[in-house]
């Protein structure tokens, strides 16, 4: 039984409970005399029933058994390891919850097959920028330790159903996995290293846009990884784009925006500036799913939105379409 079911059913019973005690008037309550020195006569609950309140203390339950859907249309609750089981979608209303760059690493590579590449960069302040009382360069210490990740992209190479190829993944849990020097600079090498090997690059794309903390130099990787792209085309190598929730901004406005081959996640956000932005800026309502990864697919911006479960078989099998061929075991990223 699911446990909202669970819960609910437990308050249902407590509501019962309130309603079926005795409302007679004072005077018609035939009130027990109490023997002298005894207990206290204690009347039968009308319904003495197992509650689960009555043995389950707040303090003996793990706060991260449940998880509570992301969707606020739905906001079940989970439990944990049948969410994990399930790739972190939720089994009700198939929302798809936002996953770390190692979570989604471990989730499309064969196991133990990646490999980093330019894993060293490290992002500097080059304006000295101040954000809400915050240097850049704090901000930068605080989401590194709280990642354990030196920056928002982690690329490299591994193996998808025994398919090598090369793959970056944002993680939008650092700094919105906005696109400062460093993500722009890790991308275009990832071209760069794919077009001297020719494996096919998948990038995991997840952001809210450019960094405004690196000002121009930012705005500049825009340009940067569009003109690796444009060599990568010409290389004939394939570039595939996986959109999740969210890919805004300028991300959706360079790298993102040219693969080959267009992927997204079910519901994910897409699209340049956020719909409230929008509707501010126009004046007017956008209908609702607008700039959601079907509403791109309707308009040609996707090619595909494929559920998480389906992505390793589907980008396996456009790998294989593409030409790459499966490699034998001990492969090590050579
Ligand atoms: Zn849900």
């Amino acid at each position: 039984m699911p446990i909202r079911d669970f819960f609910r059913r437990d308050a249902r019973d407590d509501g019962a409970q309130s309603v079926a005690l005795p409302t007679a008037p004072a005077s018609e309550v035939t009130v027990e005399p109490t023997p002298a020195g005894g207990p206290e006569a204690v009347p039968p609950h009308p319904r003495s029933r197992f509650s689960p309140r009555a043995w389950i203390r707040p303090r003996d339950v793990p706060a991260d058994l449940w998880v509570r859907c992301g969707n606020e249309r739905c906001r079940d609750l989970i439990y944990t390891r049948e969410f994990e089981k399930n790739l972190r979608v939720c089994q009700k209303c198939h929302h798809h919850a936002r996953l770390t760059a190692r979570e989604r690493l471990g989730q499309l590579l064969d196991e133990a097959s990646f490999r980093e590449e330019d894993g060293g960069l490290r992002p500097g302040d080059p304006l000295g920028f101040v954000s809400a009382g915050q240097p850049y360069g704090e901000k930068l210490i605080e989401s590194q330790s709280k990642s354990g990740m030196p920056e928002a992209i982690i690329c490299g190479t591994g193996l998808l159903e025994e398919v090598p190829l090369r793959i970056a993944v944002a993680d939008f849990s650092f700094m919105g996995a906005s696109m400062g020097s460093v993500v722009g600079e890790k991308v275009a090498r990832a071209v760069e290293h794919s077009i001297e090997d020719r494996l096919p690059l998948l990038a995991v794309c997840s952001s809210g846009g450019a960094r405004m903390h690196e000002g121009i130099f930012s705005l500049m990787q825009m340009a940067k990884t569009s003109a690796a792209l444009a060599q990568l085309a010409e290389a004939r190598v394939l570039f595939i784009c996986l959109l999740s929730d969210p890919t805004t901004g300028g991300v959706t406005a360079s790298f993102a925006g040219l693969g080959d081959v267009m992927l997204a996640e079910p519901g994910a956000l897409v699209g340049f500036a956020g719909p409230r932005v929008i509707e501010q800026i126009t004046k007017q309502k956008l209908p609702p799913g607008t700039q959601r990864a079907e509403f791109q697919l309707e308009h040609g911006m996707v090619d595909k939105v494929v559920h998480r479960r389906d992505l390793r078989p589907t980008i396996a099998r456009l790998l294989r379409l593409y030409g790459s061929q499966p490699v034998a075991a001990g492969w090590k990223g050579d």
